[in-house]
């Protein structure tokens, strides 16, 4: 019998379990991922902010896994031997696949500043949360988010909201705020930063970080109980010797049926993957619309029939937390907000966990 693999329980894959629950493909079917429970990061900021409990937000793989007749394995990739066809993990352990699917994320792009590790990256979601949680025990009076776009300003609106008499700073080197997004978009980001008293530094680089502190290159000094990294996505470099065909950022380049261009017994989807003829920017959105294709091109590629290629869409509804109950909208350059944005938002999330995870739905009543 073939093997599949599916490295990752990220948001694509959610998308091969439930289809392989719907129908069980004729093979040995294995996940490894380092957690059974999968963060949803599009309400973790809601978690930060306190409006949901952690459980809320994440999916358990067990019961859909089960379902699905695949077996867990709680591991980390550290490395793919494509020419042997196995993924060797932190345990020292290799694991033989015929097929391999890759949904791992991405990892976050850390500035090169001393005291870096000072501070906290944003992903994985779930340690960050957890960090919080640790520092929010000893009543934190400054916070500080590194990276204004669309992660860094949900990240510091949230904490603005679970700690109104903190002082909040999100700071970037670019010029402006949500760098390359549209302006209607960062005029109202901007109001709402300057509404909640959030300072705002752009243009600015830092010097270094250390405990309780971040220094910009201009001498200035900010206290700092919470610094948190949301500096951009990388590729993990556990990619690189991989023999896998990357792009220019080290992302798995996969051909639209998100085959490897290299190794068409590999697949690979959301932010680990860059298809080559249509790169989408990093977002769940793209890996969530790639799980349906990837379900069925896998189930084709088990059945040694043709895959069909899929383009994802160009653009993306964003809906941005705004800390309070409250969100922004934003599509291509248009862009509103509203209390009931919010409510739309907290909708849509509450039925994407539910709609794989029911236990999940319990929690939240
Ligand atoms: C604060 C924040 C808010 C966001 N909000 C939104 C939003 O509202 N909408 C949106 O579209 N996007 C949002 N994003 C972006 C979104 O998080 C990512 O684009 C999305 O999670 C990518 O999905 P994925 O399936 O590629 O990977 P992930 O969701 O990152 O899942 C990766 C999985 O792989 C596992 N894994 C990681 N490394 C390994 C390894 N070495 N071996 C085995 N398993 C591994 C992880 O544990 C995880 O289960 C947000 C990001 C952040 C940081």
């Amino acid at each position: 019998m073939k093997r599949i693999v599916l490295l990752g329980g990220g948001h694509a894959h959610l998308f091969v379990l439930e289809a392989f629950a719907r129908q069980r493909p004729d093979a040995d079917v294995l996940m490894i991922t380092p957690d059974a429970l999968t963060p949803y990061s599009g309400m973790m900021p809601g978690v930060i902010a306190g409006h949901y409990r952690a459980r809320e937000a994440c999916i358990d793989l067990r019961p859909l896994a089960a379902r699905a007749g695949c077996r867990l394995h709680f591991d980390l990739a550290i490395g793919i031997d494509a020419a042997q066809r196995c993924v060797v993990l932190a345990s020292g352990a290799r694991v033989d696949y015929d097929l391999l699917s890759v949904d791992t994320g991405s990892t976050p792009r850390l500035p090169a500043v001393p005291g870096v590790g000072h501070g906290h990256p944003v992903k994985p979601i779930g340690r960050l949360e957890m960090h919080w949680r640790r520092v929010l025990a000893q009543q934190p009076s400054s916070a500080v988010v590194v990276g204004a776009g669309a992660a860094g300003v949900e990240i510091v609106m949230a904490l603005r909201q679970r700690c109104p008499g903190m002082h909040c700073s999100l700071v970037d080197s670019n010029a402006q705020l949500l760098a390359g997004m549209a302006p209607g978009l960062r005029r109202r980001v901007g109001a709402q930063l300057r509404r909640q008293q959030i300072d705002l530094l752009t243009g600015c680089t830092l010097d270094h970080v250390g405990q309780g502190r971040v220094v910009l290159a201009d001498g200035r000094m900010m206290n700092s109980d919470f610094t948190v990294w949301t500096t951009g996505a990388a590729a993990p470099d556990w990619l690189h010797d991989g023999a896998l065909a990357l792009d220019a950022r080290g992302f798995i380049e996969t051909a639209g049926t998100l085959q490897s261009t290299s190794h068409p017994e590999v697949f690979a989807a959301g932010d680990v993957a860059s298809v080559r003829s249509a790169p989408r920017p990093k977002s769940g959105v793209y890996a969530v619309r790639a799980g349906p294709h990837l379900a069925a091109n896998l189930r084709r590629a088990l059945a040694g029939m043709a895959l069909q290629p899929w383009q994802a869409q160009q653009r993306a509804l964003m809906l941005l937390a705004c800390g309070r109950q409250h969100a922004i909208a934003a599509r291509g350059g248009w862009s509103l907000q509203g209390d009931w944005v919010w409510r739309w938002k907290d909708w849509i999330d509450r039925a994407f966990i539910a709609r794989f995870d029911p236990l999940a739905r319990a929690a939240q009543s």
